[in-house]
């Protein structure tokens, strides 16, 4: 990366993590990948129950990998074909003691926005495990709420929508046409502006471009 780029990242970091701590979230910046995953690993006790879901920043630090690895219960349906299985495994994370997540933005007075098709993300950041770990990378964070919701509707959700290939506008343009079909992965859009209780939710910024 750019020196530039990386400077550009850390003071913002510096910026968003007093930002979010206003609003109650813990939050801890952490120059790369590396520094990251060990900052995962620090703040989940051995023998915790772990879940995740919309994540592929906390993948691509390789958190995971680390925890189905290590000495946790790991609740993975990453590998599991099976929808029945699958939804099982969702609703088994609401009883979990950890939740590892990402944002699909971020804006830069501590606001986190995310857009769900199922509902079980955001049904779990609103209501689920009593810790919720969001692995961002630096690339998700924009000057306004404004900008984030806009990032996440119009960046975040058509490229998602590339994983899937339903039959939405978007997967053939690229272009979000706020559509109503059955198949929308965007029915839920939740905007957490603060954290309650305390500490719940917390956050590991990470100084690289991670996710979508
Ligand atoms: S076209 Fe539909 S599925 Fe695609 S990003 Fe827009 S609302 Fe979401």
């Amino acid at each position: 990366m750019e020196n530039a780029t990386r400077a550009y990242f850390d003071k913002r970091g510096e910026v968003l993590v007093k930002n979010l701590r206003r609003r109650h979230f813990d939050a801890y910046y952490c120059a790369d990948r590396a520094a990251a995953l060990s900052k995962v690993l620090e703040l989940i006790p051995e023998g915790s129950t772990v879940g995740w879901g919309g994540a592929t920043s906390a993948s691509q630090v390789g958190v995971q990998a680390a925890l189905n690895a290590g000495n946790y219960q790991t609740i993975d349906r990453d590998p599991v074909s099976d929808p029945a299985e699958r939804t099982k495994l969702m609703r088994a994370c609401f009883d979990a003691d950890y939740f590892i997540t990402g944002a699909n933005a971020l804006s830069l007075d501590g606001q986190m926005v995310n857009i769900d098709g199922v509902g079980n993300r955001v049904g779990l950041i609103v209501y689920g495990p009593k810790h919720i770990i969001v692995v961002a990378g630096m690339n998700k964070v924009c000057p306004t709420l404004e900008d984030a919701v806009k990032r996440a509707r119009t960046v975040a959700a058509p490229i998602n929508q590339q994983r899937f290939g339903l039959p939405n506008p978007c997967t053939g343009t690229g272009v979000c046409a706020d559509c109503l079909t059955e198949t929308s992965i965007c029915n839920q859009i939740l905007i957490t502006r603060n954290c309650k209780p305390a500490g719940r939710i917390k956050f590991v910024l990470v100084g690289e471009e991670l996710g979508f």
